[in-house]
């Protein structure tokens, strides 16, 4: 890999590309002439707002949001929005209907439930989420106005290939946080679609909200302030200081995925990145177990086992040797995880997969 950098497998924070990390080290001291860094700027000047501005332009453009939908750039990861769902969408009698599909919808559901109802209208949790249940057999509450889903789950790897057709007036929402801008998505298909930023698109904490108008203006009363999503549509996402720098540095990311023709290149080239794990995996006759339904298979994460924990220890040891990192899977199910989010190079997979064709081969001798 180029400039002494290593290839970073790891579920969030992930890699950035290098090209926006130089330009922002070419902008710390002295953004655009203005003689300072974007760290120091106040978010009512005009740099700032005109960072600000593009950055959600850019996004729009990206993801052609619909005219009737806002962008709010929040703060305190997708967990705060666990709760801040329910606060804006929901009254405490309402009820969320959940899929649960791995480790962060449970988390989600777990939040939701001190706020609101919550019906899980399907799990995958007895075959350890390792696939989506049918939608036909999700068993949704009659009258309910609201399906939670987790787009990809980061830890299991399963990923939501088609957008459920919800009925007209059911409200859809997503948690994209682990697949946010690594493809096109319909976003009229959701009411709000939400990601923390670290995995695709900057700094952690940073937290994009897309969500349609109608949805917005509903909070309850004693909904705190940060939370509330009419609070930060009539702000600009500044009722209070806004985390900057890290909006800064999603707008460059943003600018880079435009400039490689958006994101039918962007999933163009991420297909071809997980491919060459699948293969290596299946290709394998069972050395490499992967867990995950084929339809449902994440193009992000890709969680496998091998026969023993020997054989992972080595297989970790090799990648290091090889400047690759963050390998193990969540601590919750172990194994290996291979993340490879959009900065992820081609080589970087390519890499993997040769490492993995090598010890299968190694195996055999
Ligand atoms: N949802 C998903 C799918 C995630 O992968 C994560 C974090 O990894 C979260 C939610 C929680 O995000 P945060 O740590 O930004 O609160």
């Amino acid at each position: 890999s180029s400039k002494g950098r290593i290839y970073n497998f790891s579920a969030g924070p992930a890699m950035l590309p290098v090209d926006v990390l130089e330009q922002a080290q070419k902008d710390m001291l002295n953004w655009n002439g203005s003689g300072m860094g974007v760290m120091e700027m106040s978010h009512r000047g005009k740099e700032f707002v005109s960072i600000a501005k593009a950055a959600e332009a850019d996004l729009r453009t990206l993801l052609k949001i619909p005219e009737n939908y806002k962008v709010l750039f929040m703060q305190g990861g997708a967990t705060t929005q666990f709760a801040a769902i329910p606060f804006n969408l929901t009254t405490p009698e309402d009820t969320i209907d959940f899929v649960e599909t791995g480790a962060w919808s449970t988390k989600a559901i777990k939040e939701a439930k001190k706020y609101c109802k919550v019906n899980v209208a399907a799990t995958s949790k007895a075959e350890n989420f390792t696939h989506i249940p049918e939608e036909s057999n999700w068993t949704l509450t009659p009258g309910g106005k609201l399906v939670h889903i987790c787009y990809n789950e980061t830890i299991g790897g399963v990923e939501f290939k088609d957008i459920p057709r919800c009925a007209d007036d059911v409200t859809l929402v997503a948690d994209m946080s682990s697949d946010f801008l690594s493809k096109p998505v319909d976003v009229s298909k959701f009411g709000m679609i939400y990601a923390g930023a670290q995995k695709n698109v900057g700094p952690a904490g940073v937290t994009i909200v897309i969500i349609r108008e109608d949805l917005i203006g509903k909070a309850r009363a004693d909904c705190p302030a940060m939370f509330d999503y009419k609070l930060a549509a009539d702000n600009d996402s500044m009722y209070n200081t806004p985390p900057c720098y890290g909006i800064y540095i999603c707008g460059l990311v943003f600018k880079k995925l435009l400039s490689i023709g958006g994101l039918e290149k962007v999933e163009e080239y991420n297909l071809k990145k997980c491919a060459l794990i699948y293969d290596a995996i299946d290709g394998s006759e069972g050395f490499y177990k992967a867990p995950v339904a084929k339809n449902c298979r994440s193009c992000m994460n890709i969680p496998f086992t091998m026969a023993s924990k020997e054989l992972e220890t080595e297989f970790f040891a090799e990648a290091a040797k090889r400047n690759m990192v963050q390998l193990a899977g969540h601590k919750s199910v172990g194994g290996i995880r291979v993340s490879v989010y959009n900065a992820m190079p081609m080589e970087g997979a390519e890499a993997i997969a040769q490492l993995m064709q090598e010890l299968l081969a190694r195996s055999k001798q």
